[in-house]
């Protein structure tokens, strides 16, 4: 950092304020996590500099001896964690690992089956705006509204009234297990494959607290920054043995997609899924599914509606609709209490996708800082009591006296500034 001050001060200050940010802060993004100072370290190194077109072995530029040997390092490492015997770990971002299955499997035109954005499903799953519903003619699914969970037999009467080619399984917004078999029979029934984006869950899966869905999906595909604790990056998965399937996929990433990879990010991945693979991250999964656990349970005795009832992972979805406030402004109160959350759709929502009438709750990054159950029931009293006060029409003191409880418990649980005393990272 001090380099940096000295060439570049004022991209130093906004990192300062950022870090600052983060340490004082409650991070309750879903998708957000803090990643080791091991992780950052290798992101930040002269790998950076290297060019390496092409897989290990079969590279387009000199000099990739060392590359290789960490790109190597990081494929044998997911597949270890995840029980593949595929892994493509040079995607620069989930999005782009899903454009890379898409390209494979599927030509443009084709019909592809996926959750809508509305109901949990992410952009890229056939998404009007992205290039997924662009290119490809996409048909949506959604939950079932009176359970908030996915309705398996609107799934299969879709497929078979519309014979998609690829149907997409995974979310960014759903509490609960999806049954991957069910998925794969109906993917057989009509002839489709089967993507599993497991992009929330990778860290729950490699933990063994979430079911995988290696052995029924054809390809899974991942990013490495949620769950898992790792870069900001993608990575795709498969199991099976199918080495032509392998084969388009890695020629769908690179040349298809993209050009050199990132190799200082492959390197923090190699470090992530070895992390990963220790028992403390294995008890780190279930803090983290017992910590959503607890604050969707204070939220629902608080009245608030929890959407499917409750969750089974790290995240759970609150309507506000009953409550006659919006996403929009619960997620500006909470903001400005220093509480970090995503407004977010929830099904049926009278709201524009911007405004929207909930919000997403997720508990990776506070478990990682140590926050335990006591912490986490008294966080969704303190977010209770200031959307109790939004709706009573004014929320100012309330977000005072959150914020000054915020400022608190975070000094308790210091992320990296106190690395050694906080209980992981
Ligand atoms: N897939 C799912 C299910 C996600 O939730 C996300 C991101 O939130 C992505 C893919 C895209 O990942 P990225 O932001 O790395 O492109």
């Amino acid at each position: 950092m001090e380099q940096l001050l000295q060439s570049d001060p004022r991209v130093a200050s906004a990192i300062a304020d950022e870090m600052t940010r983060q340490e004082a802060h409650i991070e309750l993004i879903a998708s957000e996590n803090y990643a080791s100072p091991a992780v950052m370290a290798a992101q930040g190194t002269h790998l950076t500099n290297k060019y390496a077109e092409g897989y290990p072995g079969k590279r387009y530029y000199g000099g990739c001896e060392h590359v290789d040997v960490v790109e190597e390092l990081a494929i044998r490492r997911a597949c270890d964690l995840f029980g593949a015997d595929y892994a493509n770990v040079q995607p620069h971002s989930g999005a782009q690992a899903n454009a890379a299955v898409f390209m494979a499997l599927v030509q443009p035109g084709d019909t592809v089956l996926g959750m809508s954005l509305a109901h949990g499903g992410h952009l890229t799953h056939g998404a009007a705006p992205n290039f997924s519903g662009k290119h490809y003619n996409a048909v949506q699914y959604g939950l079932d509204p009176a359970t908030g969970e996915i309705d398996y037999d609107e799934v299969r009467r879709l497929a078979r009234e519309h014979r998609p080619k690829l149907i997409i399984a995974g979310f960014s917004a759903y509490s609960r297990v999806i049954d991957w078999r069910r998925f794969r029979t109906i993917a057989d029934e009509v002839g489709a494959w089967l993507l599993v984006d497991m992009a929330h869950i990778a860290g729950l899966v490699a933990a063994g607290h979430y079911p995988s869905p290696l052995p029924w999906a054809h390809v899974v595909t991942t990013t490495t920054h949620k769950t898992l604790r790792g870069p900001r990056g993608g990575l795709i998965l498969a199991a099976g043995g199918d080495e032509s399937l392998y084969k388009k996929l890695n020629g769908a990433v690179f040349p298809g997609q993209q050009g050199g990879p990132l190799m200082h990010v492959i390197a923090a991945k190699a470090v992530a899924f070895k992390e990963a693979m220790n028992q403390e991250f294995v008890r780190y999964q279930e803090r983290v599914i017992d910590n959503a656990r607890a604050m969707a349970e204070v939220f629902i005795e608080r009245g608030y509606e929890v959407i499917s009832g409750g969750t089974d992972n790290h995240l759970f979805l609150v309507s506000l609709i009953s409550r006659g406030i919006t996403g929009k402004d619960a997620d500006a109160a909470l903001g400005r209490a220093h509480i970090t959350v995503n407004k977010n759709a929830v099904p049926n929502d009278p709201q524009s996708p911007f405004v929207t009438s909930g919000l997403r709750i997720g508990t990776p990054a506070i478990t990682t800082r140590g926050f335990d159950r006591n912490d986490c029931e008294q966080l969704a009293g303190w977010i209770c009591d200031l959307l109790d006060a939004l709706a009573e029409g004014d929320s100012a003191e309330a977000e005072a006296e959150v914020r000054s409880r915020v400022t608190e418990l975070c000094a308790r649980h210091p992320v990296y500034a106190g690395s050694a005393s906080s209980s992981e990272v």
